[in-house]
């Protein structure tokens, strides 16, 4: 069985799965209001697009 040689330093544990973070795959969030949407889809909740006011409330 494989025997470490060397202690893994808290450094180099700690930056192991940092890659693995939570976040929502094919998600983006809304330049307006920062809530999460498909790309290339107007947001449900404050109807921006692209920069813009796309859908009245
Ligand atoms: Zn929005």
């Amino acid at each position: 069985m494989a025997v470490p040689k060397q202690r893994t330093s808290k450094k180099v544990k700690n930056q192991r799965r940092t890659h693995k973070k939570l976040h929502v795959p094919g998600m983006i969030e809304c330049s307006n209001c920062g809530e999460y949407t498909k790309p290339h889809h107007v947001c449900k909740s404050c109807g921006h697009y692209d920069g813009k006011q796309v859908v009245e409330q």
